[in-house]
């Protein structure tokens, strides 16, 4: 047996654990001083009551003998494939069939088993910062990496490659800049991967968060992309479904990839649980929308507040407005991880490190609207005493 020593060209993936280590050691160095915490990159709100019916329901159908089901389709069922169309795409013009549609336990699995269809030579272009998984996918299969800068000057915009990029990431509503991209600036990148015969991964992951009129929800929007594009949704962050599990990816027929995926999911994944695909069709329904829709509008309003405040104060903030994000520059000169203690010691609030997310990021934290409002008013307030 050799290893795939590819696995030695990846960062330590210290970020979660050297943030867990640092709040430990202020813990026990300062019993009973509970930490406000900011960083958490995950939903807290619970699930609308209709959702919750859905998984009971559908677990109740797997004990009786005529409603049991086993084995579902490796892409899921054609009952969510349709309304996904039917309520995600169709309103926009755009026009997908169900085979372009695949179920899956969320866009993580995806984003990384999508290079698995693509020669290993092929030269990948990933936003710097960026969620880790994109480079830690392409550096696991070995590919070369192009980093794509992403700071104050470009307005976290990236431009396009110097050298030609095979496969592309893009991140819209972005994590964890909040950035979005308009139609004339996606259009770019299509341009782009059309003329250089690339692909591009977009993942819309925070599409839900988008609240400018005229931001695209989808890159189909944007005129010949089925050919060269590929999009990756998930309820995680829409619909509170990080436990649960469930999302889809789009892999349109013209981009030749689609049979390839179909079997590859069909070689490799089993489909994702009856459970979390009848939990993801109530998200659709006039009730399940309104809880989701109301527990985005509460992540919104407090992405709002920390921006607000953070600006009031005078720190450069961005981000937050069609994104769950704040990006917020230390002051002071300060680096990551010194802006980071400074908040941690002085204020007991805990950020993520812009740097956990790539050099770019160095100089930056990223403040997450998914943390209690109550703790965000706390934080925020003394920043404003103490930093
Ligand atoms: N994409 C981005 C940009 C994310 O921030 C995350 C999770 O935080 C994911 C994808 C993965 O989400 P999931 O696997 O829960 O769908």
């Amino acid at each position: 047996m050799k290893k795939n020593t590819n696995y030695q060209n990846l960062e330590e993936n210290y970020l979660f654990k050297e943030i867990g280590d640092r709040a430990n050691a202020f813990l026990a160095a300062h019993p009973g001083q509970p930490i406000l915490r900011m960083g958490v990159g995950d939903v807290t709100r619970p699930l609308p009551a209709v959702i919750v019916q859905a998984m009971q329901q559908a677990a109740g159908e797997l004990g009786q003998a005529d409603t049991f089901r086993g084995y579902c389709l490796e892409e899921g069922y054609d009952w969510l494939r349709q309304c996904i169309i039917e309520h995600d795409f169709a309103p926009k013009g755009i026009q997908l069939e169900l085979s372009e549609v695949f179920i899956g336990e969320g866009a993580g699995s995806d984003l990384g088993n999508l290079s698995e269809l693509f020669s290993s030579d092929n030269r990948v272009a990933i936003l710097d910062p960026s969620y880790p998984a994109y480079a830690d996918a392409s550096i696991m299969a070995g590919r070369p990496v192009i980093w794509l800068p992403c700071h104050a000057e470009n307005g976290f915009v990236p431009e396009l490659p110097k050298q030609k990029a095979d496969i592309i990431y893009l991140c819209f509503p972005n994590n964890p800049t909040g950035t979005v991209l308009t139609h004339a600036q996606l259009a770019e990148w299509v341009k782009y991967a059309r003329a250089n015969g690339s692909i591009i991964i977009f993942d819309a992951a925070y599409e839900a968060y988008i609240t400018q009129p005229d931001i695209p929800h989808s890159i189909y929007e944007i005129e010949g992309a089925k050919e060269v594009a590929v999009e990756v949704r998930s309820f995680s962050k829409s619909a509170g479904f990080t436990s649960v599990r469930c999302g889809y990816t789009v892999v349109p027929k013209e981009t030749g990839l689609q049979a390839m995926w179909l079997r590859r999911q069909c070689t490799k994944y089993n489909g994702t649980s009856y459970i979390s695909q009848r939990a993801a069709l109530a998200t659709y329904t006039q009730e399940g929308h309104a809880g989701i829709r109301a527990n985005l509008d509460f992540y919104l309003g407090t992405a709002h507040l920390i921006r607000q405040r953070l600006q009031e104060m005078g720190y450069e903030a961005y981000g937050g407005v069609n994104a769950p994000y704040i990006w917020c520059h230390a002051p002071h000169g300060w680096d990551s991880w010194t802006f980071f203690d400074h908040l941690l010691n002085e204020c007991r609030v805990l950020c993520t490190p812009g740097v956990g997310f790539g050099q770019s990021g160095e100089g930056y934290v990223r403040f997450s609207a998914f943390s209690k409002r109550e703790d965000c008013e706390e934080a925020l307030s003394r920043m404003k005493e103490r930093i």
